[in-house]
């Protein structure tokens, strides 16, 4: 069966604010030449177009998607966040929550990019696709039911969970490995037991205050959040060791009928604003790793949805070779940075510090 690629040209349309990386313009903080956030459509395009020039994309069952209807949003946002949200972008946009600035159209654009996720759970649960990628934009991982924060504005993630939810699926598994704290997908899901949330994430990058390894549920979702926090300059022998050792055996404990990665590119060596040393290999692995799971777990159904990653030059490659585990295709595109993005790694003694915090961690999962 064959991998689902979900795309649509406008969520490449959406419009942030004018900043400098995080910072707004203005005071000594010079606007830069390109313009705009570091969450801009060219990670997104690039990654696209690599598809294109490589052939990949012909290895694939390429598809859309209709917007997330109102009925869908509401299962996880109340009306009167999106009233709002809609009320602001029919008038030209603006800013809601924290550092989520849009244009005018953003709420349609934001239905879609939900919309693609949807599509994308359901496609694969319906058994149309084996797997699925879905380029969605603006990114879903840190936002609230009625909060938006750090570039996303609906929780993309957890409106398909819950769209596919009301058709009858189980238990789902989120591993997010985005670079940031899936602080929205662990607040919207941290008293159930029926989603187990996993993220993966440099500690205290953003948010600057969540996160932490000791936030694991509430109530009937006690032990149904981890946190797996991980230090500056953690590199590719660490993400694939914490994957193997507490993300992998905690699939096997759960059970799930679906596994969704929220699947972020910050985590790479060269993103402008995180800290981590991963590659084009680490994602690699860590594609493999999961397929590998659910192969075990749950009839091989991966769905990726696209988050952060702000690299234009290097997200494109770690997410074809995602897109292309998840295929099988041999359509290559190597890593042009390979040799020295394997010299820049963490020594010997970096990375046994970072084993000891990966053992700690998962002996308190009880893992
Ligand atoms: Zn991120």
């Amino acid at each position: 069966m064959s991998t689902g690629f979900y795309w649509d040209e406008r969520c490449f349309w959406h419009a942030g604010g004018n900043y400098a990386l995080t910072l707004p313009l203005g005071g000594l903080v010079q606007p830069l030449a390109a313009g705009g956030l570091p969450e801009n459509p060219e990670t997104k395009r690039r990654l696209k177009n690599l598809m294109e020039a490589t052939g990949l994309v012909k290895d694939l069952s390429v598809r859309g998607a209709e917007p997330a209807t109102r009925q869908v949003l509401e299962r996880v946002h109340p009306a009167s966040y999106l009233d709002a949200f809609k009320e602001m972008s029919d008038a030209g946009g603006g800013e809601l929550g924290l550092r989520t600035p849009f244009a005018k159209g953003g709420y349609e654009i934001a239905c879609l990019s939900a919309g693609l996720a949807v599509q994308a759970v359901a496609d694969v649960m319906a058994g149309e696709v084996q797997n699925a990628y879905a380029l969605s934009r603006p990114p879903g991982h840190h936002c609230l039911p009625d909060w938006p924060n750090g570039f996303c504005l609906m929780a993309n993630i957890a409106i398909a969970i819950e769209a596919a939810k009301a058709k009858g699926l189980g238990r789902v598994a989120v591993i997010d490995w985005d670079v940031h704290h899936g602080n929205g997908t662990e607040h919207i899901f941290y008293e159930r037991d029926d989603v187990l949330t996993i993220s993966l994430h440099q500690e205290h990058n953003y948010p600057l205050d969540s996160g932490d390894v000791g936030d694991t549920g509430r109530s009937a979702g006690e032990g149904f959040n981890m946190n797996i926090p991980l230090p500056p300059g953690t590199g590719h022998e660490s993400y694939v060791e914490a994957m193997a050792r507490i993300v992998l055996p905690a699939l096997d404990r759960f059970q799930p009928d679906l596994i969704i990665v929220a699947c972020g590119f910050d985590a790479g060596i060269y993103d402008p604003i995180a800290q981590m040393l991963c590659t084009v290999e680490t994602f690699g692995e860590m594609t493999r790793q999961v397929m590998g799971a659910a192969d075990r777990l749950c009839d091989g159904r991966v769905v990726m949805v696209h988050e952060g990653g702000y690299s234009e030059v290097y997200v494109p490659f770690c997410g074809h070779r995602v897109i292309q585990e998840l295929s099988g295709s041999d359509c290559d595109a190597p890593d042009p940075m390979a040799p020295t993005v394997k010299a820049r790694q963490p020594n010997a003694r970096a990375i046994a510090f970072t084993s000891g915090l990966i053992e700690e961690m998962a002996a308190g999962f009880g893992l």
